[in-house]
């Protein structure tokens, strides 16, 4: 179009409508009997132990688990599961358990402090935690009762017979919660909890199963991103309602990934930037394995320089890289990248995924801009969540009355529809793609005795994307460092949130309503270098 909405090309598969009872675990196990992956098709496998769990044992523990999680642990469609580990093999596992009986999946960064947790547990309101051994004493018991993934406990509730047609099925409507996940959206703010519906996860894999590319073989996917990230979520639950075979490795290591690749003979893995980057370095860990392979590598949650997309298609020419945009608030999708002919477009992040619109806006005018020309991104479509749980301010603060999801992330989309993301209006920072958001780092920075005001703002960092960066306003007579700056904060807070510049300034450059110029202070960084 000259001007005005884009709309998405490429087919979904069909959808029973909206209203009809459906789990989005009903609809992948129904699509894999009708689509049943090969016999001997390993659905999960372990990196450390090379466990594996074939389909029909996959279907079979999540029929059990559902069962037993009901009737021993007293779960009801409306409860929500908090979840703290690192990626397992037990984990899709328990997502499609808990889907199956309406019980919305919350899964979280396990390196998150006991206070962070708190706060999750104060905006989601769980009535159980999972965790894993070491996680479990972040978890504040009571009121939580926790179950440990990691025991004999989980075990057993997995080895529950289940009745062939269990009479006390359930019905779980699509506009139920399947998931809620944690973003901090467009604002500075402290973090959010997404609602995220069984219609939109049954869209997002409705549009997976569309774009299939015919495989004479299964396809081995290593999602080396967290699952409880919005991109390694979506990814998890997609590789296996595919019917792939997903490698699920533990605490992430490149090294590890390396081998990983060469061993389980690994076909598409889904990626950070960081990760690509120390793809295409010399010298890397990476280096000596088998890439043979290798497919497609996807990534996404932040964008990737053009340099290091041609130098990742001069070392590996035969692999895909497909690049991905979304937001936890899209179900982690938007615009997407398929085949070799989309993933030769340098600098582009794909096209519109299935089901999905797009508008680009003049952030001062509000008009429809046209093709080639930068400005807010809007989506719209069956992925946008159903809103911020308990907040709805800031739900229609970022979701307008027609359904349009504000991104705060400046694009343009040109004639052929594909999308390039050009920079960030919203005041998040991405470390590695994950959010920090610097209100709730300054937050913590004010109650510091010493500190008369403070804000955050992104530094540019080479391997990173984005580095939270400090900028401090002193107690008169104070002498309170840098090192010290960072110790306070990162006693609080996860590892991916320190602070890791610090610049001392006389004030914090700030409108006449009082809001952070943020913009200025990163000038103000680039202009004085930041200590390091
Ligand atoms: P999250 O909710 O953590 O997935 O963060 C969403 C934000 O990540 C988007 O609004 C973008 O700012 C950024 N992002 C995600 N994917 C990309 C991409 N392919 N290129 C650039 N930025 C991205």
């Amino acid at each position: 179009p000259k001007t005005g909405t884009y709309h998405s090309l490429r087919p979904l598969a069909p959808l029973p409508p909206p209203s009809a009872p459906l789990s989005v675990t009903d609809y992948i196990f129904s699509h894999l009997a009708s689509h049943p992956p090969p016999a001997t098709a390993t659905a999960l496998v372990d990196v450390s132990t090379s466990r594996g769990v074939a389909y029909p044992e996959l279907i079979r523990r999540v029929r059990s688990l559902s069962s037993s999680l009901r009737s021993r642990l007293g779960l009801s469609r409306g409860d929500c599961a908090l979840i703290i580990s690192p990626n397992s093999l037990d984990i899709p596992v328990l997502y499609l358990s808990l889907f199956s009986i309406g019980v919305a999946v919350s899964p979280c960064n396990p390196s998150s402090t006991a206070p962070e947790i708190l706060h999750l547990i104060q905006l989601s309101r769980p009535s159980i935690a999972f965790a894993m051994s070491k996680t479990a004493s972040k978890v504040p018991s009571p009121p939580l009762g926790t179950v440990l993934i990691d025991s004999p406990e989980v075990e057993s509730l997995m080895r529950v017979v289940v009745p062939a047609g269990d009479p006390d099925q359930i019905d779980v409507s699509q506009s139920d919660t399947a998931a809620i996940l944690y973003s901090s959206g467009t604002t500075t703010g402290k973090v959010k909890a997404v609602a995220l519906t069984h219609r939109n996860l049954t869209s997002m894999v409705a549009g997976s199963y569309a774009v299939r590319a015919a495989r004479a073989s299964t396809a081995v996917a290593l999602c080396t991103v967290p699952y409880f990230h919005a991109f390694g979520f979506t990814y998890c639950v997609r590789s296996v309602a595919m019917g792939e075979t997903l490698v699920c490795m533990g605490r992430f290591r490149m090294e590890e990934m390396g081998r990983a690749i060469e061993r389980f003979r690994v076909s598409h893995t889904a990626v950070a930037p960081p990760v690509v980057i120390a793809m295409v370095k010399g010298g890397s860990v990476m280096e000596g394995y088998d890439f043979s392979s290798l497919e497609v590598v996807v990534c996404g949650g932040a964008p990737l320089p053009a340099t290091v997309v041609a130098r990742f298609k001069d070392r590996f020419p035969n692999v895909q890289l497909a690049q991905g945009y979304g937001l936890t608030e899209s179900t982690g999708r938007a615009f997407g990248t398929v085949g070799p002919k989309e993933s030769a477009v340098v600098g582009a992040t794909g096209k519109l995924v299935p089901d999905c619109e797009a508008k680009i806006i003049d952030p001062d005018t509000g008009a429809f801009l046209p093709p080639c020309k930068v400005g807010e991104l809007w989506v719209r479509g069956s992925s946008i969540m159903k809103g911020y749980v308990g907040d709805e301010q800031a739900t229609r603060a970022i979701v307008d009355t027609e359904g349009w999801l504000r991104t705060g992330d400046l694009c343009y989309i040109d004639g052929q529809g594909f999308l390039f993301f050009v920079d960030r209006i919203k005041e998040i920072i991405k470390y590695k793609g994950y959010q920090v958001a610097p209100g709730e780092l300054e937050h913590l920075l004010q109650s510091h005795p010493d500190v008369v005001d403070a804000a955050v703002a992104p530094y540019p960092d080479e391997e990173a994307g984005q580095i939270p960066m400090a900028f401090i306003v002193r107690r008169p007579g104070s002498a309170v460092d840098e090192p010290s700056i960072k110790a306070f904060v990162a006693q609080m807070v996860a590892p991916y949130k320190k602070i890791r510049h610090v610049m001392f300034i006389d004030s914090i450059p700030k409108n006449a309503a009082g809001k952070v110029l943020r913009r200025e202070l990163s000038k103000l960084a680039s202009l004085g270098g930041a200590s390091k």
